[in-house]
């Protein structure tokens, strides 16, 4: 098998299964009896970069996961174990090259048919792949094996690499020249690659041109021979950012995300390992892109929660980004409008406080929903979309709630209508004719009487972007309205689709959930509307008014990009809320002093770190028991300085009763491995009483 290396793949007996192997470490002696070991069956010819063997062994331990799960992370896509080992095929294709032979029979020796003449000739330029010569001149593969047989040309496969399709949004990128504050910016940037030391905080205005900064940092690690890899928080971003930086360097971009085709994901993969590619553009999972010689990691919009993995291992890239670009000696750039409190505090700031056109930031009006009549538009939003119905425009709408209605309830009996497997409302979708769980997906159809007293008058509680877009469509026809949500998306229409019609109108409304705030650059929108702005609000979590700003902020930043100005308008019914406040001024220095001086006083993150720990199962005494055992072990072997708190009931979720421990701590590595211990030593109980627990470290 020759020498083994940190990082090989390997073939491995293991019962009667070939399973995948993955080398994390090399030693002469063994613990294991000898007639224990077995011998790999084979190596693959591809590898893991050694770098990423470690983040994805440290990954597990962080985010009280396992080895196995942590390295899963690092491997070339599609790679895998199971009764066999899985990979992808590489794609071939046929190339035919012409013999000194058929030259001279190009040149009139031998006889040669119409279509034998129109393929050399084709040939006769260089070596063509037979995909191309079947278009250009009619060759198939058995006209070509002909020729072969004389002596003609000859052929050899090569593999073909599969590029993922994007679709170009916006125009091809223009050079621009960097104000002053994006120029400062680059320079302590590139100062920070040639010492390759170095974390910041871009923070700037929407439309402030970072994407101007984090592509002039990414030309200066390549011009020093080194690779970069830049987040963006939603696949549906990635194709502009990569045309963007496409049309910057060029080839050397390579894409990765899980939609892509399994073969494209994998040569893409192998286009970074090789070198051929040196940047790799992508949501989360690309902060596993095997890049040799890392200098640059970026993290755009870095407050978005979605950076964030919500199944095992439920890492955050962001740290992930912060580890790899440390161990690396890369340098580590985050930008956003709304910083998190996080990165205020650990990070070198960048400001950039204008937008670069040197255009206002558009006024933000707040809108208090306690006096207003019961719909779901205020009489002021009403009177600015009419004013866009006469002046033409377009506008962008939030409601971060999706169908027609909240919930519904009997009017006569009180009835509410509710998840059979969760504690949650049944929410209306009155395009499809049915109640839907938002959690589990249950769904049936509309009820049109109460089954406890068989009334047939059912209040329609609270409106979500459906019947806001209906309603907007009455109003303002014959503006189009076009809706942006988890169901349109489902329905078939991708974000670019609706976004790319949204762009074309003439004037329109966009409305949508919290996807219509993100990243997009439309310069024509002159109007934005947050309904329901401080929703979030009433979730009790620490992160609720954090949430609040950035999602107005956003939102305010897709307005008044261009000649017409802008203005956003704020629905909400605690209109005193920092978050809200703050938000209404474009304050996110005020908005964090504020909310680092709370998150002191209550000793969470930046403060602390949390660990989240679920009890779940069918049975609800055994939930309570299992979490209650759960809880002692983990309280009596705690550091000093941790705190737990719980355990606390959840709202029962896919049929299984939950409860909840928080644990609170400034020591984290031995918080985590008290944790991990309590969980080991609960598993064997709460197995048997079929509990299951989770473990989440910084729980978002
Ligand atoms: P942000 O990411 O901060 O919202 P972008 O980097 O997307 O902003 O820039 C917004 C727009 O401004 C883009 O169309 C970009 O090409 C343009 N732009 C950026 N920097 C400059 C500059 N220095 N001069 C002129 N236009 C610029
Ligand atoms: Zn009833
Ligand atoms: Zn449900």
């Amino acid at each position: 098998m020759g020498d083994l290396e940190v990082g090989a793949l390997l073939e491995v007996p293991f019962g009667r299964q070939r399973v995948l192997g993955l080398v994390v470490g090399l030693s002469d002696a063994s613990d294991v009896p000898p007639d224990k070991l077995v011998e790999p069956i084979a190596s693959l010819d591809i590898t893991v970069p050694r770098d990423l063997v470690e983040v994805g062994l440290w990954l597990g331990e962080e985010y009280c996961s396992t080895p196995a799960r942590g390295l899963g992370l690092t491997l070339p896509p599609g790679v895998g174990g199971g009764k066999k080992i899985r990979r992808p095929k590489a794609r071939k294709d046929l190339l035919v090259e012409l013999t000194l032979g058929g030259r001279e029979a190009l040149g009139g020796k031998g006889r040669l048919g119409s279509r034998q003449k129109a393929i050399l000739r084709a040939v006769s330029g260089g070596p063509r792949a037979a995909r191309d010569l079947s278009a250009e001149a009619g060759a198939d593969r058995a006209g070509i094996r002909k020729l072969e047989q004389r002596g003609l040309v000859t052929t050899s496969e090569v593999e073909r690499m599969r590029r993922p399709e994007t679709r170009r949004i916006g125009a091809p990128a223009v050079e621009v020249e960097l104000n002053e504050a994006q120029a400062a910016a680059v320079g302590r940037i590139v100062d920070a690659i040639d010492s390759r030391d170095g974390s910041f905080l871009i923070h700037g205005v929407t439309g402030s041109g970072k994407t101007e900064v984090y592509m002039a940092a990414v030309e200066a690690a390549l011009d020093r021979g080194l690779g970069a890899i830049v987040l963006v928080p939603e696949i549906a971003l990635t194709p502009q950012t990569e045309s963007r930086f496409s049309d910057r360097v060029g080839e050397q971009v390579a894409l990765l995300h899980s939609r892509m085709s399994a073969g494209a994901r994998y040569d893409e993969w192998r286009r970074l390992f090789s070198g051929d590619a040196r940047i790799c553009v992508g949501p989360r999972s690309a902060v596993f892109a095997p890049i040799r010689d890392l200098g640059l990691i970026v993290v755009d919009e870095e407050h978005d929660p979605s950076y964030k993995q919500e199944s095992d291992p439920r890492y955050d890239a962001r740290e992930v980004a912060a580890r790899r670009a440390e161990e690396a000696g890369a340098v580590l750039i985050t930008g956003t409008a709304t910083p998190r409190p996080e990165s205020w505090v650990a990070l070198e700031h960048l400001e950039l406080p204008d937008r670069v056109d040197g255009r206002p930031l558009p006024p933000v009006e707040i809108v208090d929903m306690r006096s207003a009549g019961s719909g779901p538009l205020h009489p002021r939003t009403l009177e600015a979309f009419g004013e866009l119905a006469e002046a033409g425009g377009k506008a962008i709408l939030l409601l971060n709630r999706r169908g027609w209605a909240g919930y519904l309830v009997c009017r006569s009996c009180g009835h509410p209508w509710t998840c059979p497997s969760c504690d949650v409302s049944l929410v209306m979708h009155r395009e499809q004719g049915l109640v839907r769980c938002h959690h589990c997906g249950h769904s049936e159809p509309m009820p049109t009487d109460c089954p406890e007293c068989g009334s047939a008058t059912i209040a329609q509680v609270g409106a979500g972007t459906q019947r806001v877009a209906d309603e907007l469509e009455r109003l303002l026809a014959p503006l189009p309205v076009f809706r942006m949500d988890a169901d349109t998306v489902a329905a078939g229409s991708s974000h670019a689709q609706v976004l790319g019609d949204f762009q074309a109108a003439d004037s329109g409304v966009l409305v949508g959930t919290q996807m219509v705030a993100k990243g997009h650059d439309f310069p024509d929108v002159t109007l934005a509307v947050v309904l329901d702005a401080d929703g979030a609000l009433r979730i009790p979590d620490f992160r609720s008014e954090e949430r609040t700003f950035s999602l107005i902020t956003q939102l305010a930043g897709r307005c008044g990009r261009g000649e017409g100005g802008g203005r956003v308008l704020v629905q909400a019914l605690s209109v005193g809320s920092p978050s809200i406040v703050h938000a209404s001024s474009h304050d996110s220095v005020g908005f964090l002093s504020g909310e680092l001086e709370r998150r002191r006083d209550l000793g969470y993150p930046p403060f602390s770190h949390l660990i989240d720990l679920v009890c779940s199962a069918p049975d609800e005494a055994a939930v309570a028991e299992i979490s209650g055992v759960l809880a002692a072990a983990v309280s009596g072997s705690l550091p000093a300085s941790a705190e737990m708190l719980g355990p606390a009931p959840l709202f029962r979720l896919r049929d299984r009763h939950r409860r909840r421990l928080m644990v609170k701590t400034e020591n984290r590595p031995a918080t985590v491995e008290a944790v991990r211990d309590a969980v080991e030593r609960t598993a064997k109980a709460a197995s048997s009483r079929g509990v299951a627990i989770s473990v989440d470290v910084d729980p978002q």
